[in-house]
């Protein structure tokens, strides 16, 4: 059966991609992104002319339309510390005031899904964290805009299930990175590669010990649009996507700066309340997405970014110059 989608957030990182990704699908009868261009760009999807498609500028939380959709993709917020810190109020109505409003618009039996995210956990004191796992979580930290309003659209989302019989899926987010990524975004990837490629100084926080695997963007995608799209389904979440294998900060500046000769480490002051590790439990992902598993190693999925962070600033140089 074809599908009417919407995916809010749909010009961001990692919403670009899966606007991609499900247009190749011929079982998506029409795809609507909804997205404010907050931290998303519309370049991210310039290149798309499916007649399927089509952006609307607005927020996710006051979007209007008398359309009800089959299946809607919640993925509108900011995902960088830098950015959800820098506006918080603003953080929490994208969240828990996107899906609040957009879950009218779902027609009755559509499905709802959902991108929360390990920072769930918090500062995990187990290690991989799996799904049943509580998280150590201060609610009046500097995250909490992001932590607790993804919570607490999770508290929604499976409430609503739980009385309503809402369609729900729910995924939990480690780390995901990947070309389409802003140069201004401010995580760490993205960073280390923008800073080789710049200023040629990568900026560490605190000591660089502290961990995290580290999703490429293909991987983390493939495992949405399988978790997704699937009727019949075991578990509807929420669900662990990542990648598990865990390298700490300082050895994945290392690694970006061995692709500059020339380039070095720069130690900060740490930030406040950074978790010091985290890692995804893989064990539900395996079971509910037979088959599916993040195969790019850190390596390869940075080589990657690295390449296309060099042929964006290559452009916004030669533009400059013009
Ligand atoms: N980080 C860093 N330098 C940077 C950006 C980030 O050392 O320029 C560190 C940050 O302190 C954290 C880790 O890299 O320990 C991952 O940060 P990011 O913002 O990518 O994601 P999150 O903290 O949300 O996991």
């Amino acid at each position: 059966m074809s599908r009417s989608v919407l995916v809010s957030g749909g010009c961001g990182f990692l919403g670009s991609h899966l606007v991609d990704r499900l247009l190749r699908r011929s079982d998506v009868e029409k795809l609507v992104v909804v997205d404010n261009l907050w931290t998303g760009v519309r370049d991210n999807i310039a290149h798309v002319a499916d007649p399927r498609f089509s952006l609307q500028i607005a927020d996710a939380e006051s979007f209007a339309s008398s359309q009800r959709f089959d299946e809607i993709i919640h993925l509108a917020s900011p995902a960088s510390p830098v950015w959800y810190m820098r506006e918080p109020a603003r953080t929490i109505k994208a969240n828990i005031g996107g899906a609040l409003n957009l879950l009218a618009l779902l027609r009755p039996g559509g499905r709802f899904c959902f991108a929360s995210t390990s920072e769930v956990y918090g500062d995990p004191l187990v290690s991989p964290q799996p799904e049943s796992y509580r998280g150590s979580v201060d609610c009046t930290g500097p995250r909490s805009s992001y932590d607790e309003s993804k919570r607490c659209t999770e508290a929604l989302l499976f409430e609503q299930q739980r009385v309503s019989g809402l369609d729900v899926r729910v995924v939990r987010l480690f780390n995901a990175y990947g070309p389409r990524t802003r140069i201004d975004d401010g995580r760490a990837i993205s960073n280390f590669v923008s800073q080789a490629l710049t200023t040629g100084v990568l900026t560490v926080y605190g000591d660089g010990s502290q961990s995290r695997s580290w999703g490429y963007v293909d991987d983390i995608v493939d495992g949405l649009e399988r978790f997704f799209w699937r009727d019949s389904i075991s578990h509807r979440g929420p669900l662990n996507i990542g990648n598990n294998h865990e390298v700490s900060v300082l050895q994945t500046a290392r690694f970006v700066s061995s692709l500059v000769p020339g380039s070095r480490i720069q130690h900060h002051p740490p930030i406040p309340q950074d978790p010091t590790n985290r890692c995804p439990d893989l064990t539900q992902a395996r079971r509910v997405l037979p088959g599916w598993e993040a195969r790019t190693s850190y390596q390869d999925g940075i080589q990657r970014t690295f390449e296309w962070f060099r042929r964006q600033i290559a452009t916004a140089s030669k533009q400059i110059a013009t």
